[in-house]
């Protein structure tokens, strides 16, 4: 039985040992596209998250995609292009069931201006990273990247702890509000702007935020009382980030760790200017695009500026994967470049081992099958102190949205080794149903995106877009359920490429060969990118995993 969903009634949360497709696989991806909208950001409008990022490109593409779903057979292949089905093939039962390609558009014409318009034409839309393809399970699925940041940020400045450090940053949406959260399990006291007042009472609301203050004044009085108690705390404040850093600059304020998770990505539908009401933006959207865009960037100049004289002054500051350096960039800000972006430096060394964000749903709709699986992780990786660590953090910290689910960062081998298990613990009963197997499309081999995840690379090879569609191509040999390549939308255009994955761990014998050859594969990839780039976390890794990497030098 599909649950009740408080925060969007008209979109239940699926579940239940009810089959409505023929069989559990369908089943399971029809599940996890029902969910990616019951915890979606706007999803009356099928938005997921990231200001555009939509599970499909219309609601009559939406109800054929459904439909399909529930009517196609195992030896079947339904293509989704950019959101919409074209096509039913005539595949075999080892063939993923759901092959996409969304908004990837030619090198010279991929600008975000073009983009709108093939959007404003209907013909194309950006699945974000894991909206398009039914990967996206709320705040959690950027929370450990966010917990693990900060943990790297204690351990290189901060003796290994966050008590008594105060965080700034913005952006409560879909990503950005796994912040507040984040931060206070790594012991901080953290302040989030968000100039949308419902954002941030939703993230109360669901247990990711804590308090929210009145005015600048009471946070940062809150904010300091946390500090010199050394108490873990998450604060909201409703304001406009391009307004409110600078202020805090000018009052000589400087928090031990600043970053940004505004949607900065899109000067329209993403970012808000400052001095514009939500109204307004919202109208400028339909006939003042430019303006928009001329305003936003004059904005992320302001914030962006902020953020650096932070630096100057002795603050850890970071680009949080949302591209706004390349903004201020654009807008004049030469130097924007001085701020590092995430991946770079502080999680390179993990995904160079393609240890990064792997995640389980739990179709059942049941929480016991998470925690269950919670244990198995605990048993299976007693000497992973990252795993245990955050398992640990996250069963007791993490509410649920939506269908139950778990991130971790597991490795090569590590992640095919528990979908095995769970995969005998589906076929046994002993979990109620069928699990979803799936990733961020910011993983090892996955992205090509040289403003965030490959950016610095050893060799030189950021913007080589090879390694996600060899991965992509990797997975539909390897027999996964659904494989995606995306491009970048919006502001992401022209900025990226990535490749999607789903399996399904139904229980069944054909489900034990999925898992092991789709998930060995993919990290198998991760592992030899970073190792043909020369790293030599990657080269450990080929030479202890028995990696079947070629190498040659160049
Ligand atoms: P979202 O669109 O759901 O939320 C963006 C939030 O920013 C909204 O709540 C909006 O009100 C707020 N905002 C916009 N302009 C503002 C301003 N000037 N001041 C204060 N608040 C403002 O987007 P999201 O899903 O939370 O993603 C945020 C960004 O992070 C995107 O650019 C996304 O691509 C990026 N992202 C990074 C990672 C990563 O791995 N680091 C992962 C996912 C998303």
């Amino acid at each position: 039985m599909p649950k009740d969903n408080p925060r969007h009634p008209k979109f239940p949360i699926p579940g239940g040992p009810e089959l409505r497709a023929k069989g559990w696989r369908q089943e399971a991806i029809l599940r996890l596209l029902e969910n990616v909208l019951s915890v979606g950001e706007d999803p009356d409008n099928l938005i997921v998250y990231a200001a555009l990022g939509k599970a499909a490109r219309s609601w009559p593409a939406h109800a054929a995609i459904v439909k399909t779903l529930l009517e196609m057979d195992e030896n079947q292949t339904l293509l989704i292009q950019s959101g919409k089905p074209v096509g039913l093939m005539k595949t075999h039962a080892k063939a993923p069931l759901v092959i996409m390609a969304n908004c990837n558009i030619v090198g010279q014409w991929a600008k975000a201006e073009y983009f709108y318009e093939l959007q404003r034409k209907g013909l194309i839309c950006w699945g974000g990273l894991t909206a398009g393809a039914w990967q996206y399970i709320g705040s959690q699925g950027v929370i450990q990247g966010t917990y693990e940041i900060f943990m790297r940020i204690a351990e290189k400045r901060f003796g290994g702890d966050l008590a008594g450090r105060f965080v700034l940053t913005a952006g409560l949406g879909g990503m950005g509000g796994a912040q507040p959260l984040a931060g206070r399990m790594a012991g901080a006291a953290i302040l989030c702007i968000d100039v949308d007042a419902d954002r941030a009472i939703k993230r109360k609301a669901i247990g990711y935020l804590q308090e929210i203050a009145p005015d600048l004044d009471a946070a940062l009085e809150m904010i300091d009382a946390a500090v010199r108690e050394k108490r873990a705390l998450s604060v909201g404040l409703v304001g406009n980030a391009a307004d409110i850093y600078p202020e805090i600059v000018r009052r000589g304020i400087t928090p031990d760790i600043v970053t940004d998770q505004t949607s900065a990505h899109d000067l329209v539908y993403g970012y808000v200017p400052r001095g514009m009401s939500l109204d307004e933006v919202k109208r400028l959207r339909e006939d003042g695009q430019g303006q928009l865009m001329a305003a936003s960037r004059a904005s992320i100049v302001e914030h962006v500026k902020a953020m650096l004289t932070f630096q100057d002054r002795g603050a850890e500051v970071f680009d949080n994967g949302n591209l706004i350096r390349t903004q201020a960039r654009e807008g004049g800000v030469d130097n924007a470049f001085d701020i590092p972006i995430f991946t770079q430096a502080y999680l390179r060394p993990l995904f160079a081992r393609a240890i990064g964000p792997f995640r389980w749903m739990a179709t059942s709709g049941e929480e016991s099958d998470i925690a269950r699986i919670d244990d198995l992780l605990l048993d299976m990786f007693p000497d992973n102190r990252i795993i245990t660590n955050w398992i640990r953090l996250a069963r007791d910290n993490i509410p649920f949205e939506g269908l139950p689910a778990r991130i971790a960062w597991l490795g090569h081998l590590e992640r095919t080794a528990l979908a095995l298990r769970v995969n005998e613990l589906v076929a046994s009963g002993e979990l109620k149903g069928p699990i979803a197997f799936s990733r961020d499309h910011l993983d090892a081999g996955a992205m090509s995106h040289p403003n965030i995840m490959t950016e610095g690379m050893k060799d030189g090879s950021d913007a080589i877009a090879d390694w996600p569609l060899l991965d992509a191509m990797m997975l539909c040999s390897s027999m996964a359920d659904l494989v995606v390549v995306h491009s970048g939308g919006g502001g992401y255009a022209g900025y990226m490429t990535s490749a999607g994955v789903t399996v399904i761990a139904d229980g069944t014998q054909a489900a034990r060969e999925r898992l092991d050859h789709a998930l060995t594969n993919d990290t198998a990839i991760g592992v030899i990118r970073y190792a043909d780039a020369g790293y030599e976390e990657s080269l450990e890794e080929i030479e202890s995993k028995d990696v079947p990497y070629i190498r040659l030098h160049r």
